[in-house]
């Protein structure tokens, strides 16, 4: 294994809005930043198709687009982008930390932890074996595959409504099946969503298994007040059905709660001295891409101060 020995001041680990937030205060300060990223940075913005509750776009601004953009403003002052997979952050008697990947040892003198969250799956029968063949978890990828097609799309967040509703570009017909007869969704998601007339509901719903051999052909769905089920014909399945953190790599090292979120005290400090975190990893984050910036710089501000005494 290399080891590189200049160490960063701050390696920022996840490139979502809080990470390249994060790495834009402290390339900007002048600070030697790294950023680790396994994916494409934007995490889940890279996949939503329209942010529309970004202030400064009044007409919204593509996903993407401002991933892309958030990328390029961190490189212009100076941070390093990584595509790759930090496996373990070890704490030195130093105080730096060396951070792992698979090929590398890199070392830090403080950490910000940005990995977000990733989709959750229903985790029901024929799921798994038909990802790609009609279940999708990422309308803005493959929605184009159901022009003219019948889709399914299961939660009652913001995200099952706000695809759902994208899906409508390409789909004839988008039934949005709820396990509840109320949605958690925002109102103005919601009013569009019952007004669009390619959208219909199945309330008190669960999905109990995917139909299908080699594509997705219909669902299992049964009813959760009445305990009927029922065979429904279509040709895909969307599930926004919530996330769980990217927690898995801290476990151990820092303090989380129950469900893996990990936990911060003032100024997004973690159990650990010299590791911050920032965004939906962490528990109290309200999820949203404003408030994952926000906690970006300052997780920034809180590692700037940390180096500096
Ligand atoms: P969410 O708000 O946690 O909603 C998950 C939905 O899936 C809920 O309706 C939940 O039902 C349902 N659900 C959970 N587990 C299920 C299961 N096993 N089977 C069936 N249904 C299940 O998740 P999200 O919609 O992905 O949103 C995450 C966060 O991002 C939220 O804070 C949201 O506001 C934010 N977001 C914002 C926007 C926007 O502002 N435009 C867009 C996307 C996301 P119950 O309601 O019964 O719990």
């Amino acid at each position: 294994m290399m080891n590189q020995n200049e160490p960063f001041d701050v390696v920022v680990i996840g490139g979502g809005g809080a990470g390249m937030t994060a790495a834009l205060y402290t390339s900007r300060a002048n600070l030697k930043t790294a950023l680790f990223e396994k994916l494409v940075p934007g995490g889940q913005i890279a996949v939503t198709d329209l942010v529309e509750n970004y202030p400064g776009f009044p007409e919204g601004v593509l996903g993407p687009d401002i991933a892309q953009k958030m990328q390029a403003q961190a490189e212009k002052y100076g941070t390093q982008f990584f595509y790759d997979e930090v496996t373990a952050i070890e704490k030195k008697p130093d105080q730096s930390f060396d951070i792992k990947t698979v090929s590398q040892v890199y070392s830090a003198r403080s950490v910000i932890l940005a990995m977000g969250a990733s989709f959750r799956m229903l985790n029901v029968e024929n799921e798994r074996e038909l990802i790609g063949k009609g279940v999708s978890y990422c309308a803005t990828c493959d929605g184009a595959f159901f022009k003219a097609k019948e889709v399914v799309v299961v939660g009652g967040g913001d995200s099952a409504l706000q695809e759902g509703i994208f899906l409508t570009r390409f789909a004839t017909k988008v039934t949005i099946v709820h396990r509840r007869d109320s949605l958690r969704a925002s109102p103005i998601l919601q009013d569009r969503a019952k007004s669009n007339p390619k959208i219909e509901f199945i309330w008190d719903t669960a999905v109990q298994k995917v139909i299908g051999k080699d594509k997705v052909e219909g669902l299992t769905l049964k009813n959760l007040k009445t305990g009927a089920e029922k065979n429904f014909s279509t040709q895909g399945l969307f599930v926004f059905v919530g996330h769980d953190p990217n927690s898995k790599l801290v476990k151990g090292l820092i303090d989380m709660n129950d469900h893996g979120y990990v936990l911060t005290q003032e100024s997004l400090h973690t159990s650990v001295d010299g590791i911050f975190a920032a965004g939906e990893i962490r528990q109290g984050a309200v999820k949203q891409l404003v408030t994952a910036c926000g906690e970006g710089c300052e997780a920034a501000l809180s590692a700037q101060a940390y180096l500096e005494h």
